[in-house]
């Protein structure tokens, strides 16, 4: 069980906002003291580039940056130069879908699903388009689950990529990941993981997954924004073109032509996000030091009791009763969801309202858009009541 009074106390905005019930950490979450400091101590005593400069504070930088690197590889299972920083996970995921331009070929096929952020979906678009290779979608169970069976009817011998979402941001489905990344290995197709909502929920390991790339964002799970991780195999990532080029990622620069370091370097061309990195890396230390299990198990709680409250709540749709993350999906029937998402702020309630950046998951539920309640270690009970509170009030209000 953990200490949610001490908990909340990490978080600064409870100073300032002691009212505040935040549910919208699917699309950010709140930020822990220790990062802030740590983002702080960075820019108050260091300040410098990392990897250029002889004199020491650059290589305090450097290590403090590098160090960050190792503590995402053990936070993830992966080995060190297999971590490269990014700006988030769309920045991760385009890089790679980049890559592919140049790789794939008419008559390919890339699978993916309904269920996509546009982060991992446009990027493919782009690269299909540009290829002649084929979008492929899995079709969804009624629910709107990706399945292993759903996903073995549209694998082929043209499979060649494989990119799809570890948890929806709008229903919070987690998808069978490990057989899915096994059948498409078969089929020597690669599996690109969009990991931004796994990954601050649940214990991620990449060789246990078995996928070849997976993307996430510091900005989800208490870290800092501007800066997100794309894991790569070391032997794919070392096969494949950078995406920017420029300053550090260069090995040997002649008049006509330049040869490029390994990875991770050879992604990370110029000035690198030296205070996200290490941001991120304090905001690891924080999840580590509560359990990521305990936050799953405090989180599924709050969303079950939430849940439960709601069902029971004439007038209110919800679309994910079923949901593995803390996200409840649900609209008032009849009332605009951004009424509602402005009335809950009345309340002090933060949710979102829209088609949260997964406009295929809102065609495939049938509606414009939708409200999203999502839930993270620092909610508690008094958060869940004021939102059904606040609920029943805004719904009686409108209607
Ligand atoms: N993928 C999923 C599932 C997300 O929830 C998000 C953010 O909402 C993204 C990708 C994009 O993340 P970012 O905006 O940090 O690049």
């Amino acid at each position: 069980m953990i200490d949610i009074n001490k908990i909340r106390k990490d978080f600064p905005i409870y100073d300032i906002q002691p009212k505040l019930a935040y549910l919208d950490s699917a699309a950010s979450s709140l930020k822990v003291r220790s990062v802030i400091k740590q983002v702080d101590h960075y820019y108050m005593s260091l300040g410098v580039n990392v990897h250029r400069g002889a004199y020491e504070l650059a290589y305090e930088a450097t290590k403090l940056y590098e160090d960050a690197r190792i503590t995402v590889s053990k936070f993830i299972g992966a080995q060190e130069d297999e971590i490269i920083f990014t700006r988030g996970t769309t920045s991760a995921l385009n890089l790679i879908a980049h890559a592919y331009k140049e790789i794939l070929k008419p008559g390919d096929e890339i699978i993916t699903s309904e269920l996509e952020h546009h982060s991992s979906l446009l990027p493919w678009m782009v690269v299909a388009k540009k290829t002649g290779a084929k979008l492929i979608y899995i079709p969804l169970t009624k629910e709107g689950r990706i399945t292993v069976e759903g996903f073995k009817s549209v694998l082929t011998n043209q499979t060649k990529v494989v990119a799809i979402t570890h948890v929806s941001n709008v229903m919070g489905y987690k998808t069978p990941i490990e057989e899915i990344a096994r059948l498409a290995h078969e089929k020597e197709a690669i599996v690109i993981l969009d990991a931004a909502q796994s990954v601050p929920h649940m214990e991620v390991n990449v060789k246990e997954l078995g996928v070849d790339f997976l993307a996430f964002s510091g900005h989800k799970m208490f870290g800092p924004s501007g800066v997100g991780v794309l894991y790569g195999k070391e032997n794919l990532l070392n096969s494949i073109e950078p995406f920017e080029f420029g300053g550090e990622m260069a090995d040997q620069v002649f008049k006509d032509h330049a040869t490029y370091k390994e990875a991770p370097l050879k992604f990370e061309a110029g000035t690198p996000v030296i205070s996200g990195a290490i941001g991120l890396a304090e905001a690891i230390r924080y999840i580590e030091s509560i359990g990521i299990h305990e936050i799953h198990e405090h989180t599924h709680q709050l969303h079950q009791y939430t849940l439960d409250k709601l069902k029971n709540v004439e007038g209110v749709t919800i679309y994910n009763p079923t949901a593995d993350n803390p996200v409840i999906a649900f609209n008032v029937d009849d009332v605009h969801p951004h009424d509602i998402a402005t009335m809950l702020d009345q309340y002090n309630i933060s949710v979102r309202a829209g088609h949260h950046c997964a406009q295929l998951v809102t065609k495939f539920l049938g509606v414009n858009s939708t409200l999203r309640a999502s839930f993270h270690v620092y909610n508690n009970i008094a958060d869940c009541d004021t939102f059904i509170d606040s609920v029943k009030a805004a719904k009686e209000f409108f209607l």
